[in-house]
């Protein structure tokens, strides 16, 4: 028979009515006859509550017991759920991580999951029944809870799907899907029917924050479909899935924007082998991730300019640690907190030649100055001014007809 796993998010579960409106859900797919594995997040907000409350009690909170607590949201939605299908008629019970057993990594509060005791679970199956499995936990060798990262349920759900070969794998969240731009600054955004697991990877990094971008990339090496779906609305979603199946390519299939990114520029380093090295060791050492990097070529042979960009939060350190680098010489170093990129993804650009220069000429007949530019195979990132953000959207949803 055939097994789909369901997963719920925060949002979906985060009221009684919210859970007595998912428990039909699930029951439809029940009525369709497959046979139905649950995957649930804490009810929104309980997560962090608890978290908050491991803070209050102490500063370095015992990493073991953490896990321990901050795991416990999900204990109640999936009792939750499980009441409520029985309630309407189906057979149905909760399963913790350790009760599966679900194994892990003793990596706590970021634990990676090893293998899955599948038995319990298609033994219950067999029975007619629908496990309700906590999301976002697991246990370690020692059988202490473990959990899987923030928003780690995403995490749980594909990798069930992947033990129990299932043929599909549903996030239920609180969108509509995938969107080919961020709603909020560009009104036209439309949801995306198809997306590979590459362009929803690269849409996640760059701040779409449907699904947590690791699951993404799990459900691409295991070749699982994800459907993304509203557990509010009735609408078919976005399907995740592999270049192959998706047969009508757009050229570019989606546009992100970073909103907190600053761009530094050293100019006239002494250019000598080994100086882009001690620019950026320091920053590495600190876990500063360097973003986009510029280097000018030295017209004397001598002087060169660097420009690379980093997280907003991260400048205030980023500016000691060039004060305080002994081993760079430079004439000045400017600092730009105004700074967005924005990116054009699409494994369309693979075979449509002229795609960089459709976006550089959109962007100039709107005046908009393109600062730095980085580029991959189905990405081109540039960075502008943040003031022409939502001029510099809406100029390339319309250029690339995703209107
Ligand atoms: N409840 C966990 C969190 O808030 C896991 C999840 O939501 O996926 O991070
Ligand atoms: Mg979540």
């Amino acid at each position: 028979m055939k097994i789909v796993v369901l997963k719920f998010g925060g949002t979906s579960v985060g009221t009684i009515d919210r859970i007595k409106k998912v428990a039909n859900i699930i029951s439809t797919y029940k009525k369709k006859g497959y046979q139905v594995v649950v995957v649930s997040s804490a009810m929104s907000g309980y997560t962090n509550d608890l978290i908050k409350k491991s803070e209050k009690v102490a500063e370095n909170f015992k990493k073991s017991e953490y896990d321990t607590l901050v795991s416990a949201g999900e204990q109640i939605s999936c009792s939750l759920i499980a009441g409520r299908l029985s309630h309407i008629g189906h057979f149905s019970k909760s399963m913790m991580g350790w009760q599966i057993p679900i194994y892990t990594d003793d990596n706590y509060s970021n634990a990676k999951i090893k293998s899955v005791n599948t038995s319990k679970i298609k033994e219950y199956l067999k029975q007619g029944g629908i496990p309700i499995i906590a999301g976002f936990q697991g246990i370690d060798k020692n059988e202490r809870i473990t959990t899987l990262g923030r928003g780690g349920s995403d995490y749980s759900a594909i990798v069930l799907a992947k033990y129990l070969k299932a043929i599909k794998c549903v996030i239920y969240t609180d969108v509509i899907g995938v969107m080919t731009t961020d709603p909020k600054v560009y009104k036209r955004a439309r949801k995306i029917k198809v997306i590979s697991y590459e362009e929803m990877l690269e849409m996640s990094s760059l701040g779409s924050k449907v699904m947590q971008s690791n699951s993404v990339q799990d459900a691409r090496l295991n070749r699982i479909d994800v459907s993304v779906k509203s557990s509010f609305v009735k609408n078919v979603g976005t399907l995740i899935t592999k270049r192959k199946n998706i047969i009508d390519h757009k050229v570019i299939t989606g546009i992100s924007v970073t909103k907190s990114d600053s761009k530094i520029t050293l100019v006239g380093v002494v250019d000598r082998p080994g100086v882009a090295a001690s620019v950026f060791e320091p920053l590495s050492v600190n876990n500063i991730n360097v973003d986009m990097v510029v280097q000018n070529i030295s017209a004397d042979g001598h002087k060169t300019d660097i420009t690379f960009t980093i997280n907003s939060k991260d400048l205030n350190k980023t500016q000691k640690l060039i004060k305080y680098n002994k081993r760079i010489k430079f004439k000045k170093v400017i600092f730009d907190q105004n700074v967005s990129k924005i990116s054009i993804i699409g494994v369309g650009m693979i075979t449509t030649p002229g795609v960089t220069f459709r976006m550089f000429q959109a962007l100039s007949k709107k005046n908009i100055n393109i600062l730095a530019i980085s580029t991959s195979e189905i990405k081109i990132s540039v960075l502008i001014n943040r003031k022409n953000i939502r001029k510099a959207v809406a100029t390339l949803h319309k250029e690339f007809k995703l209107d």
